[in-house]
């Protein structure tokens, strides 16, 4: 939803995240929600037309297990306060004292916020590089292709490297001197 600065009122405004959408693009793939976006955002602006998003939100992705290649449900859970300065903040004539809030400064342009960019967004920023279903995740077994987490095989997954193998043997060496 796109809200235009201007229009919000001086008391602020509130706003509910209705979100029906099932899916989010992310790079190539879609991510499937397993629950739907849910939370609220209260919006004012400042007289210099600064804008302060506070709000939480949580949704629940269906991501894939990077050690054992199962789904498992992702909840994302984030609360926030964030300000954004219109575009002409950075390119204005005015010099802006940048305070240590700062650091992260969000800007908005064209005189609107998009609100579902801003969960959004946070969402994806809070996807794992690598995600596990667990910290404990098995993973799956290289040679056999079970998912450890359910099962236990017999297989030898000791292999070593050969070249590893040489260092081992010349480290032993040394050793014995
Ligand atoms: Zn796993
Ligand atoms: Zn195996």
């Amino acid at each position: 939803m796109i809200l235009k600065v201007s229009d919000i009122p001086d008391s602020g405004f509130h706003f509910d995240i209705r979100d029906d959408r099932k899916a989010i693009a992310y790079g190539k793939f879609n991510i499937p929600l397993s629950k739907l976006y849910s939370g609220f955002m209260d919006i004012t602006k400042t007289d210099d037309g600064r804008v302060i998003v506070e709000g939480s939100f949580s949704v629940t992705l269906r991501l894939t297990c990077s050690r054992c290649l199962e789904d498992f449900d992702y909840v994302v859970v984030e609360s926030f306060r964030d300000t954004y300065f219109p575009k002409s903040f950075c390119t204005g004539h005015g010099v802006h004292e940048l305070s240590k809030d700062d650091l992260d400064v969000l800007y908005y342009a064209d005189g609107e916020l998009d609100l579902s960019l801003i969960y959004l967004e946070k969402t994806y920023l809070s996807i794992p590089m690598k995600p596990l279903c667990s910290n404990e995740c098995k993973g799956i077994c290289p040679v056999c292709g079970k998912n450890l987490n359910y099962v236990e095989c017999e297989c030898n997954r000791k292999f070593i490297d050969p070249r590893w193998e040489q260092l081992a043997k010349l480290k032993e060496k040394l050793l014995k001197g």
